[in-house]
């Protein structure tokens, strides 16, 4: 069907844009020898890893199910970082996993021998203590007081048996001038074990499909580690991979006053895009302005109960009305994967925009999906 005909709201990924930004991360590949693997917690949609299997070297899984689904789906290199593993869950992880990495020498310690003696490889999250974000202090792995990666304090030399790689992961949103400050930090930190390791993870947060990232700077980031310590270099971005890949499309259902225009939409900012209040940030919306910019300004709001279910103040050319549709852009990032059915939401549609413009709905969801999580 045609983009205008989707019912909504759906989440819409556009493959050409997806396979535009896959020939960028390969390009990186291609030149360096670094392997680049999908953040799978950023962007999960199955259907299009045969696609990404083309582009990339594998997945990066949080814990079971997204190793699984790497597994399954992706079935190439498969690698997973939890802050602790369960035991229950253990064996199933290494079935499905090349690369396990450790957050704590007691986690080596405890899981190395299974690890090994499937002949996996086990990794060690190390945390450079370099914080080069600021503000966003809940995505800083850096921040005083996280649970991420053994310090340079906690670190054993020691312990350092079974262990074949280091793994940082620092950067949020970023360019390689903060990847370079932070092989510093890990160089001065961590170097005098770097050339007895046979791989580092870069970890993700390097947005290197945005307009402005400095790929060159990135590639002397990757042969310096390469060329130094002899190391293979991995990179597991999430967002770059399907960075400006998706939308989100919306209907108004209403408009009202109260001091100012208001339009309710049928999507929400707390189930659809939660994002847009945690991070928190304005996502783009097709043919509007700012606030004040354009004729008409209004704030666009989800029908849930929640008084902050905000998505922004943007400004029209028109005054909006019932059944006008609204594309928010960037919506394939951490969206349907952190959607929610509070308030009893339906979950918007997931469709694919295919080369040829054709779009098809790949998945709808309704009230089952929402009954069966409860009981
Ligand atoms: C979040 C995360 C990623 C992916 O981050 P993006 O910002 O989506 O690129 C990769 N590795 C680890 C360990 C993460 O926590």
């Amino acid at each position: 069907m045609r983009f205008e005909e989707l019912p909504t709201p759906c989440y819409v990924v556009d493959e050409e844009l997806l396979e535009k930004n896959l020939k960028i991360l390969r390009g990186v590949m291609d030149r360096t020898g670094a392997k680049i693997i999908l953040a799978q917690k950023a962007f999960s949609m199955y259907s299009t890893y045969p696609l990404i299997r083309q582009y990339l070297s594998g997945t990066a899984a949080s814990g079971l199910y997204e190793a699984r689904l790497g597994y399954e789906e992706m079935g190439k290199e498969n690698h997973v970082f939890s802050p602790a593993y369960r035991e229950d869950e253990m064996d199933e992880i290494i079935h499905y996993c090349d690369h396990i990495i450790f957050n704590s020498f007691s986690q080596v310690e405890k899981y190395r021998d299974r690890v090994l003696s499937a002949g996996k490889k086990v990794g060690l999250r190390i945390n450079p203590e370099c914080s080069t974000q600021v503000g966003h202090e809940i995505y800083n792995p850096c921040a005083v007081g996280s649970r991420f990666g053994v310090t340079l304090e906690q670190f054993h030399p020691e312990d350092l048996e079974g262990i074949s790689g280091f793994h940082f992961h620092t950067l949020c949103q970023q360019n390689s001038d903060d990847l370079a400050t932070t092989l510093d930090a890990v160089e001065e930190k961590f170097g005098p074990w770097l050339a007895q390791m046979e791989w580092i993870n870069f970890g993700g947060g390097h947005h290197i499909t945005r307009e402005d990232y400095d790929i060159p700077l990135l590639e002397d980031c990757i042969r310096r580690m390469q060329e130094k310590y002899g190391l293979e270099v991995y990179l597991e971005p999430g967002e770059a991979v399907a960075l400006n890949a998706g939308y989100l499309v919306t209907t108004v259902l209403d408009t009202l006053q109260n001091g100012m225009d208001i339009a309710i939409l049928d999507t929400s900012a707390s189930c659809h895009m939660p994002d847009v209040l945690e991070m928190p940030y304005r996502p783009p919306l097709f043919d509007s302005g700012e606030p004040g910019e354009k004729a008409y300004t209004y704030r666009l709001g989800g029908p849930t109960c929640l008084s902050g279910d905000n998505i922004g103040d943007y400004s029209f050319d028109q005054p909006l009305k019932s059944g006008d549709r609204l594309v928010f852009g960037d919506m394939a990032i951490y969206s349907m994967v952190k959607n929610t059915t509070f308030n009893g939401m339906a979950l918007p549609s997931i469709a694919l925009k295919g080369k040829d413009g054709d779009c098809r709905i790949m998945h709808k969801f309704g009230y089952e999906d929402f009954k069966m999580r409860l009981t």
